[in-house]
């Protein structure tokens, strides 16, 4: 994901970031990180195969707009496609469809929406990534 603060682009890791060990500035992290509230611990309805770790999907979501957006390793461009992962982002879009929300899957520039009947590659793009 993209942190501005650190002027930091997703699909990067970050400067900061300690493989395996975690951030390095925990302390000090930027406003970004310290707001940041990960899907996975927020949802209540997420089995433990959506931990990041393993799924290699982060979760962030707008409850104002009632948007969900799954943010996908690069590394791993078609987790979003396993299950269970994919059949929840199906039932998340037939949620949010009459709320005029909207599914999303994000890897590295590329995006993806999710409908409940289909799924639309708008390609790649620096401000659909960022916003
Ligand atoms: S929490 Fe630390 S490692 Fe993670 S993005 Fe922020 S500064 Fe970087």
């Amino acid at each position: 994901m993209s942190v501005y603060e650190l002027e930091k682009s997703p699909g990067e890791w970050c400067l900061h970031c300690r493989v395996g060990v975690g951030c390095s500035i925990y302390d000090n992290r930027p406003t970004e990180c310290r707001q940041f509230l990960c899907g996975y611990l927020a949802l209540s309805d997420l089995s433990e195969e959506w931990k990041p770790s393993r799924s290699k999907i982060i979760i962030t979501t707008d409850v104002i707009r009632n948007d969900i957006t799954f943010h996908v390793d690069p590394s791993c461009p078609d987790a979003w496609r396993r299950e269970p992962f994919y059949s929840y982002m199906k039932q998340r879009a037939e949620r949010v469809a009459s709320q005029r929300g909207r599914v999303l899957v994000i890897v590295g520039w590329r995006s993806i929406v999710i409908f409940p009947d289909r799924d639309v590659d708008l390609g790649t793009s620096a401000t659909t990534s960022l916003s």
